[in-house]
């Protein structure tokens, strides 16, 4: 604590602190976090018996108060009159970062509204963990989050998603994840990469990365265990090429003209690069050659 500078940093009075904690590791809880759970006068938690356990693992006593996702608004009020009293008080969610398809981004914008400071103390989200280990060639993300459980709604928020050309985030609870990936599978374009990413930071920790058209045969053939992040990387460039009509036209030249001379011309006629169209006639004359 004293080699991270933590005493000597600043700890208004009055203000919610919004603090991320383990998704499943509880080595990945950080100085800051313990720091500020420590010393604040109330931790206001979405499951108060499970965060009891994480507090009293790391030997911290501080009153706890509930914000559940149905009674948000209420904690609100709790948090707010605590605040007014100059109290600071913690925000946490059983696992990860609050706000992050958990409950607390309405408390934060109500406290906000009345005029309060809200401090982030960030830490561990599965969201951030499993692109990390992705290794997405795309840019950029969306995150969603679960989609809706069932019916039209699903599946209408499944197909608006699987039409988005850049990387996208789902989460999914663990008794859904098998219809997931095989929806994934017959609405993804079949050659996109998607990497399921299970149980991060803890003893099964799996991620792995597949093309959609394998996601059923995967659904079927593995045991849903745990919890998972799925994640599609970009939409893959869609193989254009030559059309059929450009092809014969320039079979027909290719006996007359140098390779590098007909690719230019046939580039500005067609508008497909110039070095696809020349590799093209190179491959053309190979096979031609073999032939004779
Ligand atoms: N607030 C959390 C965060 O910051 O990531 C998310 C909470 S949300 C209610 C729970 C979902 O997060 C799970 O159903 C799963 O999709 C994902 N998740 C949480 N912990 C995970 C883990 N250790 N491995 C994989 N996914 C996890």
């Amino acid at each position: 604590m004293e080699a991270a500078g933590l005493p000597g940093q600043e700890f208004p009075e009055g203000a919610l602190y919004v603090v991320g904690v383990p998704i499943g590791n509880m080595g990945d809880i950080t100085l800051r976090a313990l720091w500020v759970l420590s010393r604040v006068d109330a931790v206001a938690a979405e499951d108060t018996r499970e965060t009891r356990k994480l507090l009293e693992r790391f030997g911290i006593e501080v009153r706890q108060l509930s914000v559940r996702e149905h009674n948000e608004r209420h904690g609100a009020e709790q948090i707010e009159a605590l605040l007014r009293e100059g109290k600071r008080v913690a925000l946490v969610t059983d696992a990860g970062t609050p706000a992050i398809s958990d409950p607390g981004a309405r408390a934060v914008a109500v406290l906000r509204e009345a005029g309060f400071r809200i401090i982030p103390i960030p830490g561990p989200s599965a969201v951030v963990t499993a692109l990390s280990a992705a290794g997405l060639t795309g840019q950029g993300f969306t995150f969603i989050g679960f989609l809706p459980p069932q019916g039209r709604a699903r599946r209408e928020a499944l197909e608006t998603a699987c039409a988005r050309r850049e990387p996208f985030v789902l989460y999914e609870a663990p008794h859904r994840i098998t219809d997931l990936l095989k929806e994934l599978g017959e609405t993804l374009s079949p050659g996109r990469k998607v990497v399921v990413a299970r149980e991060l930071t803890k003893k099964f920790e799996t991620v792995i990365s597949l093309n959609a058209a394998e996601l059923p045969q995967y659904a079927m053939t593995h045991e849903p265990r745990g919890e998972y992040v799925v994640i599609m990387d970009e939409e893959p460039p869609k193989e254009e090429g030559l059309s059929p009509a450009d092809e014969a036209w320039l079979r027909d030249l290719a006996p007359e003209l140098p390779a590098s001379r007909l690719a230019a011309i046939a580039a500005r006629r067609t508008g497909r690069p110039r070095q696809e169209i020349y590799s093209w006639l190179i491959r053309l004359r190979d096979d031609q050659t073999d032939s004779q």
